[in-house]
């Protein structure tokens, strides 16, 4: 077909499953284990449901944006909000990675970035971990369209020191910076007080994880009042009403509830230590976790056997057919009820070590 001479011919991304079978256990998409902000829930009853008739409300007008600000002590002209951090990184590389020249990023890390710049043909060069998993600083000092990294980075959890960040961003004041924080409220520091230093920096965040709100779909950046200006204006040139209005009124109720947010964070936390030492019994090994997953391989046992034995007892981790990390799996952290079950069917496919 001649048609298909002139086709945007991509290679999208793979997203974690989502098996919609009831009983499963699901650690394969690092979604919190426990429910919103109990706020939430009396927030959708009192919906105005009339409202729906109309075009949601400019995010950055909204009281999400207020709360926001306030959370973080920054401005509303700080912040831009968008559908899920996915869709705040994709304007964020149709706006900031423009130069022509390869933007950087680590050879292991959050799959989406090499599929966002091939779908907007902006080019790249990734730069290696180290052997223990760790972003090398000095990689990324080699001239470039602009940086991104997660912290702490995924798959692996393993968190860069803010020294090092900062390291990073203050080697590239010419292009943008971005650092993507979707797992920083387990335990890492964020990048977020540099904002008032460096204008090249831009700070991403999500509700997916530790807001446990990954089906509201809310990501933000924050940075200095330009950068939000234009990504602004690339967004309101692509789609001018992305958050709906639920959502909208149901994420500024979980940024209301500061106390159960630092206590989901908490118990997250607490699990995935436990679950550290519960691994280790069995045979894996993994880096230091930072995040609410552990990226763990076992030392008998290939990631791939033990990533099908778990699914035919209906629990979901994630493991990547993929060179350097095809001997691990991503387990997310459940609740704990959760991850025994876990160590049980373990126990089963490895045995335990003593
Ligand atoms: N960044 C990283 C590193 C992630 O792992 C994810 C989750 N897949 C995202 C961004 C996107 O999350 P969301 O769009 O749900 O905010």
């Amino acid at each position: 077909m001649k048609w298909e001479e002139h086709v945007h011919r991509v290679v999208p991304y793979t997203p974690g499953e989502q098996p919609q079978k009831a009983g499963i256990i699901k650690l394969n998409t690092n979604e919190c284990p426990y429910a919103p902000a109990p706020g939430v829930e009396q927030a959708i009853a009192g919906l105005d449901v009339e409202k729906f008739r109309l075009y949601p409300p400019f995010p950055e007008k909204t009281a999400l944006a207020e709360e926001l600000a306030a959370y973080y002590h920054i401005g509303t002209d700080q912040i831009f909000i968008g559908v899920g951090s996915d869709d705040v990184l994709s304007l964020a590389f149709m706006t900031f990675f423009q130069s022509g020249r390869p933007i950087l990023f680590p050879d292991i890390t959050y799959s989406f970035y090499d599929v966002w710049a091939d779908v907007y043909r902006i080019p790249y060069e990734k730069r290696a971990l180290d052997a223990d998993f760790r972003i090398c600083p000095a990689d990324y000092k080699t001239p470039n369209g602009g940086v991104i990294f997660p912290n702490p980075n995924a798959p692996t959890g393993v968190l860069m020191p803010l020294e090092k960040v900062e390291e990073i961003v203050a080697a590239n004041r010419d292009v943008v910076v971005i650092v993507d924080e979707a797992y920083i409220d387990f335990g890492g520091t964020s990048a977020l007080p540099l904002i008032d230093k460096y204008d090249n920096l831009l700070v991403v965040q999500t509700f997916s994880k530790s807001r446990a709100m990954a089906g509201m779909r809310i990501g933000y950046a924050m940075g200095q009042p330009a950068l939000i200006r234009y990504l602004n204006d690339v967004k309101y040139s692509v789609n001018s009403y992305t958050l709906n209005t639920a959502a909208l009124a149901l994420g500024a109720e979980a940024v209301r509830d500061g106390a159960y947010f630092a206590s989901c964070c908490q118990k997250i936390i607490k699990t995935r230590e436990r679950a550290e030492e519960e691994l280790a019994k069995r045979g894996f090994v993994f880096p230091k976790s930072w995040a609410n997953f552990i990226f763990a391989s076992h030392k008998t046992i290939s990631a791939r056997e033990i990533f099908e034995r778990l699914k035919e007892n209906d629990i979901y981790v994630r493991w990547w057919d993929q060179e350097r990390i095809r001997g691990y799996l991503r387990i997310t952290i459940g609740t704990d009820e959760q991850m025994e079950a876990l160590y049980r069917a373990l126990d089963r496919i490895c045995g335990q070590e003593t």
